[in-house]
Protein backbone atom coordinates (compact mmCIF):
# COMPACT_ATOMS: atom_id res chain seq x y z
CA UNK A 1 0.00 0.00 0.00
CA UNK A 2 1.43 3.34 -0.97
CA UNK A 3 2.02 5.82 1.86
CA UNK A 4 -0.06 9.22 2.53
CA UNK A 5 2.09 11.96 4.18
CA UNK A 6 0.67 14.95 4.61
CA UNK A 7 0.65 18.30 5.55
CA UNK A 8 -2.36 20.52 6.61
CA UNK A 9 -2.18 24.54 5.83
CA UNK A 10 -4.55 27.58 6.76
CA UNK A 11 -5.51 30.66 8.52
CA UNK A 12 -6.37 30.35 12.38
CA UNK A 13 -10.22 29.49 12.11
CA UNK A 14 -10.34 27.98 8.96
CA UNK A 15 -10.76 24.69 10.71
CA UNK A 16 -7.90 23.25 10.12
CA UNK A 17 -7.64 21.32 13.83
CA UNK A 18 -10.97 19.61 12.85
CA UNK A 19 -10.13 18.29 9.39
CA UNK A 20 -7.27 16.89 10.52
CA UNK A 21 -9.40 15.00 13.76
CA UNK A 22 -11.48 13.79 10.73
CA UNK A 23 -8.96 13.08 8.78
CA UNK A 24 -7.51 10.95 11.17
CA UNK A 25 -10.68 8.64 11.78
CA UNK A 26 -11.60 8.68 8.44
CA UNK A 27 -7.85 7.57 7.13
CA UNK A 28 -6.73 5.70 10.24
CA UNK A 29 -3.44 7.65 10.20
CA UNK A 30 -1.78 9.12 13.15
CA UNK A 31 -2.85 13.00 13.15
CA UNK A 32 0.33 15.40 14.79
CA UNK A 33 -0.61 18.77 15.97
CA UNK A 34 3.02 20.40 16.75
CA UNK A 35 2.37 21.64 19.96
CA UNK A 36 1.08 18.28 21.46
CA UNK A 37 4.24 16.02 19.66
CA UNK A 38 6.42 18.40 21.21
CA UNK A 39 4.99 18.18 24.64
CA UNK A 40 4.57 14.79 24.56
CA UNK A 41 8.28 14.39 23.66
CA UNK A 42 9.01 15.99 26.53
CA UNK A 43 7.14 14.58 28.84
CA UNK A 44 8.21 11.13 27.63
CA UNK A 45 11.47 12.67 27.96
CA UNK A 46 12.80 10.98 24.83
CA UNK A 47 16.56 12.52 23.95
CA UNK A 48 15.27 15.03 21.51
CA UNK A 49 12.03 15.82 23.83
CA UNK A 50 14.91 16.99 26.54
CA UNK A 51 16.62 19.43 24.21
CA UNK A 52 13.39 20.96 23.44
CA UNK A 53 12.81 21.08 26.85
CA UNK A 54 15.54 23.38 27.66
CA UNK A 55 14.27 26.01 24.93
CA UNK A 56 10.85 25.37 26.14
CA UNK A 57 11.45 26.16 30.07
CA UNK A 58 13.52 29.13 29.07
CA UNK A 59 10.90 30.35 26.89
CA UNK A 60 12.64 30.20 23.54
CA UNK A 61 11.39 29.12 20.48
CA UNK A 62 12.28 25.62 19.59
CA UNK A 63 14.83 25.11 16.86
CA UNK A 64 13.25 24.21 13.46
CA UNK A 65 15.82 21.26 13.57
CA UNK A 66 14.72 19.87 16.94
CA UNK A 67 10.95 20.32 15.92
CA UNK A 68 11.81 18.02 12.86
CA UNK A 69 14.00 15.66 15.07
CA UNK A 70 10.95 15.28 17.32
CA UNK A 71 8.65 15.07 14.24
CA UNK A 72 11.20 12.54 12.37
CA UNK A 73 11.16 10.23 15.68
CA UNK A 74 6.67 10.11 15.33
CA UNK A 75 7.26 9.45 11.65
CA UNK A 76 9.72 6.79 11.90
CA UNK A 77 7.41 4.45 14.27
CA UNK A 78 5.27 1.65 13.47
CA UNK A 79 1.96 3.80 14.02
CA UNK A 80 2.82 6.45 10.94
CA UNK A 81 4.35 3.29 8.46
CA UNK A 82 1.21 3.71 6.06
CA UNK A 83 1.22 8.03 6.69
CA UNK A 84 0.63 10.67 8.78
CA UNK A 85 -1.21 14.24 9.04
CA UNK A 86 0.76 16.81 10.19
CA UNK A 87 -0.73 20.48 11.21
CA UNK A 88 0.94 23.10 12.66
CA UNK A 89 4.49 22.36 11.00
CA UNK A 90 6.16 23.73 8.53
CA UNK A 91 5.02 27.25 8.73
CA UNK A 92 7.93 28.52 7.33
CA UNK A 93 9.61 28.18 4.24
CA UNK A 94 13.08 26.98 5.87
CA UNK A 95 10.84 24.63 8.21
CA UNK A 96 9.82 22.98 4.62
CA UNK A 97 12.97 22.02 3.46
CA UNK A 98 13.82 20.80 6.78
CA UNK A 99 10.81 18.46 6.60
CA UNK A 100 11.90 17.83 3.38
CA UNK A 101 15.71 16.70 4.20
CA UNK A 102 13.89 14.74 7.28
CA UNK A 103 11.38 12.89 4.99
CA UNK A 104 14.50 12.13 2.29
CA UNK A 105 16.43 10.65 5.16
CA UNK A 106 13.79 8.43 6.31
CA UNK A 107 13.06 7.49 2.15
CA UNK A 108 9.55 9.26 2.47
CA UNK A 109 8.43 11.94 0.62
CA UNK A 110 5.55 14.41 1.41
CA UNK A 111 2.38 13.16 -0.52
CA UNK A 112 0.50 16.51 -0.67
CA UNK A 113 0.23 20.04 1.50
CA UNK A 114 -3.48 20.61 1.50
CA UNK A 115 -4.30 24.39 2.32
CA UNK A 116 -7.85 24.98 3.68
CA UNK A 117 -8.64 28.55 2.28
CA UNK A 118 -10.28 30.90 3.92
CA UNK A 119 -10.67 34.75 3.13
CA UNK A 120 -9.81 37.35 6.33
CA UNK A 121 -13.05 38.48 6.78
CA UNK A 122 -14.39 35.25 7.42
CA UNK A 123 -11.66 34.30 9.83
CA UNK A 124 -12.83 37.76 11.67
CA UNK A 125 -16.51 36.62 11.60
CA UNK A 126 -15.67 32.93 12.89
CA UNK A 127 -13.18 34.26 15.57
CA UNK A 128 -14.29 37.83 16.40
CA UNK A 129 -17.31 36.61 16.98
CA UNK A 130 -16.51 34.07 20.12
CA UNK A 131 -17.62 35.04 23.32
CA UNK A 132 -15.95 33.70 26.58
CA UNK A 133 -17.19 33.65 30.33
CA UNK A 134 -14.21 33.82 32.92
CA UNK A 135 -14.83 30.06 33.39
CA UNK A 136 -14.04 29.28 30.08
CA UNK A 137 -17.27 28.59 28.66
CA UNK A 138 -17.50 29.42 24.40
CA UNK A 139 -19.98 30.90 22.83
CA UNK A 140 -20.47 32.29 19.24
CA UNK A 141 -22.97 35.38 18.81
CA UNK A 142 -23.64 33.92 14.82
CA UNK A 143 -23.35 30.11 15.01
CA UNK A 144 -23.86 29.41 18.78
CA UNK A 145 -25.28 32.28 21.03
CA UNK A 146 -26.41 32.44 23.99
CA UNK A 147 -30.15 32.51 25.39
CA UNK A 148 -29.70 35.97 26.43
CA UNK A 149 -27.10 37.88 24.68
CA UNK A 150 -23.48 38.96 26.63
CA UNK A 151 -25.08 36.14 29.86
CA UNK A 152 -23.12 32.65 30.10
CA UNK A 153 -26.07 29.63 29.86
CA UNK A 154 -23.78 27.41 31.67
CA UNK A 155 -22.52 29.85 34.90
CA UNK A 156 -24.54 33.03 34.77
CA UNK A 157 -21.37 35.00 34.35
CA UNK A 158 -20.93 38.04 32.09
CA UNK A 159 -19.62 37.01 28.48
CA UNK A 160 -16.74 38.60 27.01
CA UNK A 161 -14.66 39.17 24.03
CA UNK A 162 -11.00 37.62 24.79
CA UNK A 163 -8.05 39.65 23.85
CA UNK A 164 -6.62 36.88 21.06
CA UNK A 165 -10.54 37.08 19.76
CA UNK A 166 -10.46 41.09 18.92
CA UNK A 167 -10.92 41.78 15.60
CA UNK A 168 -7.83 44.20 15.26
CA UNK A 169 -5.38 41.55 17.49
CA UNK A 170 -6.94 38.90 14.39
CA UNK A 171 -5.73 41.25 11.54
CA UNK A 172 -2.50 41.09 12.87
CA UNK A 173 -2.35 37.56 13.46
CA UNK A 174 -3.45 37.20 9.89
CA UNK A 175 -1.04 39.45 8.41
CA UNK A 176 1.80 37.42 10.05
CA UNK A 177 -0.33 34.21 8.74
CA UNK A 178 0.13 35.37 5.02
CA UNK A 179 3.76 37.27 5.53
CA UNK A 180 5.33 34.03 6.45
CA UNK A 181 2.95 31.46 4.71
CA UNK A 182 3.52 32.73 1.18
CA UNK A 183 6.75 31.48 0.46
CA UNK A 184 5.67 28.07 1.75
CA UNK A 185 2.58 28.03 -0.04
CA UNK A 186 5.19 28.75 -3.71
CA UNK A 187 7.39 26.08 -2.07
CA UNK A 188 4.77 23.59 -2.34
CA UNK A 189 3.32 24.80 -4.86
CA UNK A 190 6.61 24.59 -7.15
CA UNK A 191 6.88 21.00 -6.06
CA UNK A 192 3.54 20.58 -7.06
CA UNK A 193 2.24 19.32 -3.97
CA UNK A 194 0.36 21.99 -3.03
CA UNK A 195 -4.11 21.12 -2.87
CA UNK A 196 -6.00 24.11 -2.25
CA UNK A 197 -9.40 23.63 -0.15
CA UNK A 198 -12.35 25.78 0.01
CA UNK A 199 -12.99 26.40 3.27
CA UNK A 200 -15.47 28.71 3.49
CA UNK A 201 -18.04 25.49 3.14
CA UNK A 202 -19.09 24.50 6.28
CA UNK A 203 -16.98 21.76 7.57
CA UNK A 204 -18.98 18.33 5.99
CA UNK A 205 -18.59 19.43 2.85
CA UNK A 206 -14.86 20.64 3.31
CA UNK A 207 -14.61 16.90 4.27
CA UNK A 208 -15.84 15.79 1.94
CA UNK A 209 -13.76 17.93 -0.99
CA UNK A 210 -10.84 16.84 1.01
CA UNK A 211 -11.60 13.46 0.72
CA UNK A 212 -12.37 13.61 -3.04
CA UNK A 213 -8.99 15.17 -3.83
CA UNK A 214 -6.77 12.27 -1.55
CA UNK A 215 -9.26 9.84 -3.44
CA UNK A 216 -7.32 11.81 -6.67
CA UNK A 217 -4.36 11.47 -5.67
CA UNK A 218 -4.08 8.35 -4.82
CA UNK A 219 -5.67 7.37 -8.11
CA UNK A 220 -3.32 9.07 -10.36
CA UNK A 221 -0.44 7.07 -7.85
CA UNK A 222 -1.44 3.98 -8.59
CA UNK A 223 -1.75 4.62 -12.44
ZN1 LIG B 1 -19.77 30.22 32.08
Amino acid sequence: MSELNLVLLGPPGSGKGTQGERLQEDLRLPYYATGDILRAAVRDGTEIGRDAKQYMERGDLVPDDVIVGVIGERIHAKEAEDGFILDGFPRTEPQAEALGSKLTELGRELSAAVLIEVDDDEVVRRLGGRRTCPNGHVFHVEFDPPEKPGVCDVCGAELEVREDDQPDVIRRRLEQYHEKTKPLIAYYEGRGLLKHVDGALDAQEVAERIRALLATLKMEEEL
